[in-house]
């Protein structure tokens, strides 16, 4: 396999920016490589198709909108949930990130306000609305094994099932 593709397992080495500031927001440069199956919703989509046709040693560079990266800010997702609802005795402050189980799985949201009362959260994904910038070098590309598949996921080091 010599190029980036659909169902290829990728190890990349990354850096994320936000283009206004210059501000690394991300990166693994300096530890282990990233490794993902493509096509299978493991990384945001604009991020795979930037990527889709990269040879080996290919290095890319792409600006992702949030429309192509993680979406808008929703102010319908700022919300009051009464602090009885939290743990009592949890220290809340403005501007934690913490996290729960929802119907769809784990997220995360920040608090934004907090009294006796109430507590402000919002549950925006924390790069939503924002434009990224990636620099992303490929250092390895392989086919997927059949488990990969199954799974739906890229199978490395200290995964083991
Ligand atoms: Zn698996």
């Amino acid at each position: 396999m010599s190029v980036v593709e659909q169902d290829s397992v990728v190890s990349v080495m990354y850096t994320g920016t936000f283009p206004e500031s210059g501000e690394v927001f991300d990166t693994n440069v300096n530890q282990q490589p990233l490794v993902f199956l493509v096509g299978h919703g493991n990384m945001i989509e604009g991020f795979e198709q930037e990527m889709l046709g990269a040879a080996m040693g290919e290095t890319r560079e792409f600006t992702l909108t949030p429309e192509r990266a993680y979406g808008s800010r929703d102010d319908a997702n700022v919300q009051s949930i009464p602090r009885s609802q939290f743990p009592e005795g949890m220290e809340l402050e403005v501007g934690m990130v913490l996290g729960a189980q929802s119907d769809q799985g784990p997220m995360q949201f920040t608090v934004v306000d907090v009294n006796d009362e109430i507590v402000i959260v919002d549950l925006n994904h924390q790069m939503a609305g924002h434009t990224l910038h990636f620099s992303v070098e490929v250092v390895e590309i392989r086919e997927a094994t059949s488990d990969e598949l199954a799974h739906g996921h890229a199978h490395g080091p200290g995964h083991h099932h």
